[in-house]
């Protein structure tokens, strides 16, 4: 069984300025190339799991959510390493699915497909939804990031590599 460290992706790994989905508006927020390279060396597999109700409301496409996954890979090239699965809700709140976050039906579907532990593993987000999601789901423990003491995604890092002994 693999661990995982589970990851919103619109303010958490890339700066959203709203239902974000132009490739040419992605910007990786600071330290989030080195601290998923330092969470892959750690061991742990890189799941984004993300709230897109901009498909369900008609701002976009799925396509969009797509070309924005490849840039932000394309970002992360220089950094060595890749994000491993993209998963989406693609509903709008109100239309009561059990895959937006905070529910737990995405976080299953990557822990069968991918074997991992969900009591190894972790979530970073900047919502309460995204750790609810974690909790909910039997994560072993969940960072917010963009608020002290976690301002930035290399000290959520540190505090989940923190938890984890080597190898
Ligand atoms: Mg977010
Ligand atoms: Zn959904």
């Amino acid at each position: 069984m693999r661990k995982a460290v589970f990851l919103d992706r619109d303010n958490t790994l890339i700066h959203d300025p709203g239902y974000i989905h132009e490739p040419e508006k992605v910007v990786l927020l600071p330290g989030v190339g080195k601290g998923l390279r330092r969470l892959k060396e750690a061991g742990f597999i890189l799941v984004v799991i993300s709230n897109q109700s901009g498909i369900g409301r008609g701002y976009y496409g799925e396509e969009d959510f797509w070309v924005v996954n490849r840039r932000l890979q394309e970002l992360l090239f220089p950094f060595k390493v890749q994000i491993d699965d993209f998963l989406f809700c693609p509903h709008r709140p109100d239309e009561g699915c059990s895959c937006r976050k905070p529910g737990t039906e995405l976080l299953f579907r990557a822990a069968e497909k991918w074997k991992i532990d969900l009591s190894r593993s972790f979530v970073i987000g900047d919502k309460d939804s995204d750790i609810e999601m974690g909790l909910r789901g039997g994560c072993r423990g969940g960072v917010r990031v963009g608020k002290a003491p976690f301002e930035t995604f290399d000290r959520a890092v540190d505090f989940i590599l923190s938890f984890v002994e080597e190898g």
